[in-house]
């Protein structure tokens, strides 16, 4: 059986990392790991590494600056040890970190195929671990693949910002993306975001009401 490290089963993909090791030897250009607690009960997912972000540094949303809001956030909610994730104390506490799509995709584009695939092969491993109770869907892309993961019906979990969607014992809660295209325009502002984390930890900690 191969290991999520070694895993070349998307042909696209697999070329694209090979190039990037040419382009880039001191970069990890491999399939991306979670990263974080072990037994977290909240998971973070986004959709796929970005190219110099994630796949430079080996770290789920680690590096460029999509990923600066994410530790920001887990950091406002005492689930970092610190916001920036690049410093050793980057630890996380009862969060965990991880991609639908464990590869960079040329464009920050994965296939449906591909999604599909890694899904299969690897996400939904993920997502039967049983201390996982909340799942953060960073993107609408992320919450599909969540929501097909789980075996839930699309038409019944529609993607939108704040959206809490019960899928058996898990919730699943969305954010928009804090890619640039949305935090610089105005789509997705701070408070938007870290409401979305604050509402994460209210479920953990067994709260109903709204944050
Ligand atoms: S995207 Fe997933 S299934 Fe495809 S090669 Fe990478 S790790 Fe393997």
């Amino acid at each position: 059986m191969d290991t999520l490290p070694s895993c070349t089963a998307c042909p696209r993909l697999a070329a694209f990392l090979a190039q990037a090791r040419v382009d880039h030897p001191d970069w990890h250009n491999l399939p991306v790991q979670a990263y974080g607690d072990p037994a977290a009960p909240l998971l973070v997912v986004g959709l796929a590494p970005g190219f110099r972000g994630a796949n430079r540094t080996a770290r789920p949303f680690c590096g460029d600056r999509s990923g600066g809001w994410v530790y920001q956030a887990l950091h406002a909610c005492g689930l970092a040890e610190s916001p920036d994730p690049m410093l050793a104390g980057g630890t996380l506490t009862g969060a965990r970190i991880t991609n639908a799509v464990k590869c960079v995709p040329p464009a920050n584009r994965p296939t449906s195929a591909e999604t599909r695939g890694c899904r299969e092969r690897w996400l939904t491993t993920e997502l039967r671990d049983p201390t996982i109770r909340v799942i953060i869907s960073l993107g609408g892309l992320s919450h599909q693949a969540v929501v097909d993961t789980l075996g839930f019906p699309r038409k019944d979990h529609t993607f939108s910002h704040a959206a809490e969607h019960q899928l058996g014992s898990l919730v699943l809660l969305d954010s928009y993306h804090p890619s640039p295209h949305n935090t610089n325009t105005g789509r997705l502002n701070w408070d938007q975001f870290l409401g979305v984390f604050r509402r994460g930890v209210a479920l953990v900690q067994g709260a109903g009401a709204s944050a």
